[in-house]
């Protein structure tokens, strides 16, 4: 993979880079050429696709729907080697990504079957607390009892912990995800385990993004929320600002408010 730490540099992100985007490949709306164009459109000087890769330990739920196909990720790196081909110039660099799903049982398998495709870098996410997809959808999560959202977050948490103290991703997307659709009523609790995340990030060098989606969901705020992204500035944790776009008109949608809110929390940026 690529060294991309002077995209992350702390202190403040590095401006033009959009490294969390989906095509048709997995769950985006937009092919990855149409992704590219619009990026260069946009002047994005970085622009990388990450579209999702999710081996779920639960063989029961394989394959997902929404990842590359599993037997389709060579026939993906060869459409990105060709879109490298047709649009990379001294302006413009796209490096090929996925974004995968942590899980405990497997994730050291399935980082080693990568190692042979040509990925420029890695997003480390988690979108499952066990089987329940955890930003599928509102009516998932309508009807479960505190109780169970406490435990959903909690899962959640813990996983994005071991996502961080693996060391092995670029990045890791989206860290307060579970807020998503305004069931998780008090997000704050959580920011005792998001200081832990933040603590391994810190000690294994793994930056954090600043995924501007959320303000289009129902939380009405960015992953993750100031609060988090003022104890990542602490820890002097890297972060990149991300769309995690899945249409082409979204590669780099509310950047400069991103970029407001990294100042606000301390970042010199
Ligand atoms: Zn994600
Ligand atoms: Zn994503």
């Amino acid at each position: 993979m690529k060294d991309l730490r002077k995209l992350f540099s702390y202190p403040g992100p590095g401006t033009g880079v959009s490294l969390h985007n989906h095509s048709t490949w997995s769950d985006g709306a937009s092919t990855a050429e149409e992704m590219c164009r619009a990026a260069k459109a946009a002047k994005i000087r970085v622009f990388g696709l990450s579209d999702h890769w999710v081996v779920h330990p639960d063989r029961k739920l394989m394959p997902v729907p929404w990842s590359v196909a599993p037997d389709r990720l060579d026939a993906y790196f060869g459409e990105l080697a060709r879109l490298k081909k047709l649009f990379e110039d001294d302006s413009f660099t796209l490096l090929a990504g996925l974004e995968a799903d942590f899980f405990f049982e497997n994730f050291r398998e399935v980082l080693s079957a990568l190692e042979k495709y040509p990925l420029d870098y890695l997003v480390g996410s988690v979108h499952y607390a066990g089987t329940f997809p955890v930003d599928n959808s509102p009516a998932e999560w309508e009807g479960l009892t505190e109780e169970a959202i406490s435990s959903i977050c909690r899962e959640y948490w813990e996983k994005l912990l071991g996502a961080a103290e693996c060391g092995a991703f670029s990045f890791l997307g989206h860290l307060d995800l579970p807020k998503k659709f305004g069931f998780v009523r008090d997000p704050e609790a959580y920011l005792p385990a998001a200081r832990r995340v933040l603590d391994a990030a810190a000690a294994t060098g793994t930056p954090v993004e600043l995924n501007t989606a959320g303000w289009f969901k129902e939380c009405r705020e960015p992953y993750p929320s100031p609060a988090i992204l003022r104890e990542a500035c602490l820890r002097r944790v890297p972060v990149v600002i991300s769309a995690d776009a899945h249409a082409s008109s979204h590669v780099n949608r509310n950047f400069p408010e991103a970029q407001a809110l990294l100042r606000q929390a301390g970042y010199p940026c």
